[in-house]
C-alpha cells in the first residue's frame, strides 16, 4: 500500500482508548480521594524527579542536545510524507513489509489478519503506548489470540485487569503488597509463598514470561525511532523482556504513529542521550535493540511494519498544536506536573496522560471529544522546562482552550455563564474607574475570609470555592499603596 492518505484533508480524528467515560473534574475528584494512590504517586514521582536532576546537571551541553531534539522533531514534521515514503522504500528493501493504517479499526484489522495468517492464538508483546492507544489486545481478543504483555509493569497492569496510569511505569499507581496480591491471584503456577520483596517478584514474573517467550510464534512491538535512511527500527527498554519479543518470534509485527520517523541514523545519537536521562534518570538506556528488515537465518523471518495516523495528520494540520507530535515519550513532564502528582493517570482517561496527554489526545480525537484535558493544567510551565524537545506544552494547552471556546461559541447562539463573565470582566477592566470601583467592591470579602482564605464564596463565584480555598483581599489595593508611596504621580 502507499502512503497515499497523508495529510489528505478530511482524515477522520483518531479513535481508540483516547478518552475516558467521564469528563476529567469528575475523574480527578475521585482521584483525590485516594489516599494510597497519592502517596505511591507521590513518592515515585519524587523520586525519578530527583534522579533526572541529577544526571540532566552532569552534561555542560544539555541545552545544545534539547535544541537538536527541537530541530529535527519540527523537521520530521514539516517534511512527514517524504521521510515516511523514504522510510518505506527502505525497509521494504530489505524484505519487510509495510502496511498504512488510517485508523485505529483499520490498524487492529491488519494486526490480526497478520497474526492469523500464522496460525498463531498467543503472542508476546513489547511494552507499545499505541497499541494501547489503538485497543490492540481487546481486537485480538475479539479474534480468540492471546497479547501477552512481556514488561513488568504492563504485565502487572494486565494481571490486574487495570489501566496503565504513567507513560513510562504503567504500575506506578501499585505498590509493592498490591502487586504480589495479584500476581497470587492471576499468575498461573506461581509460589504460594511469594513474599513482596522486588526481587521475588521479578523472579516469579520472569520464571511466568520466560514459558511465553519460548513458545511464541509471533511477537508485536511499537517503535520508538524508525530511521528513514536506512529503514531501521528502534526500541529501547530497560528489562530484555522486548530483545526476546523481537528476536525468539519466527514473525514480528511492528505497530508505530506516523509521528515516529527520523531523517538519519545520526540521529539516534541526540535521542538516545535525551531519553534515558529524561525518562528514568539513567545515562543510557539498557537495551536499546535496532533490526533493519530481514537477516536470512537470524531472528524473525518475516517482519511488517504497521504505519498508523490515527487523528495525527488532523494534528499536524495545526501550526500551532504540531509540535505535541514530536513528543518521544519520555515522561519527564507527568513526573513534574503538580496536577498529576495528585490525580494519578487514569483520570486524564486517554492512554497519554499527564501535561502531553493533556495537549495530545485532543488533537488526535478532535477538541469536542476530550474538551476538559486542556484545563486540567495550572500552567505553571514546568512540563515545558525539563521536556527534551522542548515542547511549549503552555501554549499548546492555552491555544487549545481558545480553541475549544471558538467550538464552543460557534455552535451556541447564546453565550453562556462564562462568556457572559468574561465580557463583565472586559468591560469592567476597559475602564480605570470601573475597574477602581470593582476593586472596592471585592474588598467586602475580607468580611467573609478567615485566616487569610475565603472557603466558600457565593453563586455565581460558588464554583471557583468548590475545590479550593480563595484568597482574602489585601487591605491595600495596588493603586492605593502606589498613591501612598509616589503620590498621584504615574
Ligand atoms: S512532552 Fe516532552 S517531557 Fe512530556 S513525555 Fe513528551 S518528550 Fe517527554
Amino acid at each position: 500500500m502507499s502512503g497515499a492518505f497523508i495529510g489528505m484533508p478530511g482524515t477522520p480524528p483518531g479513535a481508540g482508548r483516547l478518552r475516558g467515560d467521564e469528563p476529567f473534574p469528575v475523574a480527578a475528584r475521585r482521584a483525590l480521594g485516594d489516599a494510597q494512590l497519592r502517596r505511591n504517586l507521590g513518592r515515585a514521582t519524587a523520586t525519578i524527579r530527583a534522579r533526572r536532576a541529577r544526571v540532566v546537571a552532569e552534561l555542560p551541553d544539555w541545552e545544545e542536545l534539547r535544541e537538536a531534539g527541537r530541530a529535527i522533531k519540527a523537521d520530521v514534521l514539516a517534511n512527514l510524507d517524504g521521510y515516511l515514503e523514504r522510510l518505506e522504500a527502505e525497509f521494504t528493501a530489505r524484505g519487510g513489509a509495510v502496511h498504512w493504517a488510517r485508523d485505529a479499526a483499520q490498524a487492529n484489522e491488519i494486526v490480526t489478519g497478520l497474526v492469523r495468517a500464522t496460525g498463531a492464538t498467543e503472542v508476546v508483546k513489547v511494552k507499545s503506548m499505541l497499541t494501547d492507544e489503538i485497543g490492540l489486545n481487546d481486537a485480538l481478543a475479539a479474534a480468540g489470540i492471546e497479547a501477552v504483555e512481556t514488561d513488568l509493569a504492563e504485565l502487572i497492569v494486565q494481571l490486574g485487569h487495570d489501566r496503565p496510569s504513567h507513560i513510562l511505569v504503567p504500575a506506578i499507581h501499585r505498590n509493592r503488597a498490591e502487586i504480589r496480591e495479584i500476581f497470587l491471584r492471576e499468575m498461573a503456577g506461581v509460589d504460594p509463598a511469594l513474599t513482596d520483596e522486588p526481587r521475588a517478584l521479578a523472579e516469579a514474573a520472569r520464571l511466568h514470561l520466560r514459558r511465553k517467550f519460548l513458545a511464541a510464534r509471533v511477537g508485536i512491538s511499537g517503535v520508538n525511532f524508525a530511521v528513514a535512511e536506512t529503514g531501521t527500527l528502534c526500541v529501547v527498554e530497560s528489562e530484555g523482556n522486548g530483545r526476546m519479543c523481537l528476536t525468539l518470534p519466527q514473525t514480528l509485527i511492528s505497530v508505530m504513529g506516523i509521528e515516529k520517523v527520523v531523517p538519519a541514523f545520526a540521529d539516534l545519537g541526540v535521542f538516545l542521550r535525551l531519553l534515558p536521562r529524561s525518562a528514568t534518570g539513567e545515562r543510557m538506556n539498557p537495551y536499546t535493540s535496532m533490526w533493519t528488515g530481514v537477516t536470512p537465518g537470524d531472528g524473525p523471518q518475516d517482519v511488517h511494519l504497521v504505519l498508523v495516523d490515527n487523528g495525527r495528520t488532523a494534528a499536524l494540520a495545526d501550526p500551532a498544536g504540531r509540535p505535541a507530535l514530536a513528543c518521544i515519550r519520555c515522561s519527564a513532564c507527568l513526573n513534574v506536573c503538580p496536577v498529576y502528582e495528585r490525580v494519578g493517570g487514569h483520570a486524564y482517561g486517554s492512554v497519554y496522560p499527564g501535561p502531553i496527554g493533556a495537549v495530545l489526545s485532543p488533537q488526535l480525537t478532535g477538541i469536542e471529544e476530550n474538551a476538559t484535558l486542556p484545563y486540567a493544567s495550572s500552567l505553571c510551565g514546568a512540563c515545558y522546562d525539563v521536556c527534551p524537545v522542548k515542547i511549549d506544552i503552555p501554549s499548546i494547552l492555552v491555544h487549545l482552550r481558545a480553541r475549544h471556546v471558538e467550538a464552543a461559541r460557534a455552535r451556541s447562539l447564546v453565550p453562556g455563564a462564562e462568556a457572559v463573565a468574561m465580557a463583565a470582566a472586559g468591560y469592567v477592566m476597559a475602564s480605570p474607574g470601573r475597574f477602581a470601583l470593582a476593586q472596592r467592591g471585592g474588598r467586602l470579602g475580607r468580611l467573609i475570609g478567615r485566616q487569610g482564605r475565603i472557603g466558600r464564596l457565593p453563586p455565581p463565584l460558588a464554583g471557583w470555592t468548590s475545590a479550593r480555598d480563595a484568597p482574602v483581599p489585601p487591605a491595600q489595593t495596588f493603586r492605593q499603596w502606589w498613591r501612598r508611596e509616589h503620590g498621584d504621580s504615574q
